[in-house]
């Protein structure tokens, strides 16, 4: 009894969404189309991403945008082992004035083994081999 109750309180794992402006569009279908696989992971994205993944029907703790110091947020749930994956598809044709935040996100997630998908084809690895 005690061991089923210990099973089904198991906390889910943490994934962040991040998206480029250029790259929304492609999380958003992205999202849609795998929706009841995550919804066996909490979620947390960065501003505007996060609010268009609201917006297709998924709960996400949002932090900042992106720009404004968002990505060094879940850099730093990353490096604290409460973010277990991270999904950032990033514009790799845009200029961005957060490209040192960019770079530490990445960093980290090398630092402490966390995947990190960058397009959709590795992406569908991420949510498909990270047990929920
Ligand atoms: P945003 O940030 O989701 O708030 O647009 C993403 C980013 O540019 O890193």
């Amino acid at each position: 009894m005690k061991k089923n109750a210990k099973k089904s309180s198991k906390k889910k794992k943490n994934i962040a969404l991040i998206a480029h402006d250029g790259k929304k569009a492609v999380l958003v279908s992205f999202v849609r189309d795998h929706l009841e696989d995550f919804k066996h992971f909490t979620l947390i994205g960065t501003g505007n991403t996060g609010r268009l993944i609201q917006a297709a029907g998924l709960k996400v703790t949002r932090k900042l945008s992106g720009p404004l110091g968002g990505d060094a947020q879940i850099a730093a749930e990353v490096a604290t082992g409460k973010c277990q994956g991270v999904i950032f598809f990033r514009d790799p044709l845009g200029m961005h004035p957060h490209d040192p935040d960019i770079s530490m996100l990445m960093r980290i997630c090398d630092v402490h083994n966390v995947p990190l998908a960058t397009n959709p084809a590795t992406a569908e690895l991420l949510i498909k081999g990270l047990p929920g």
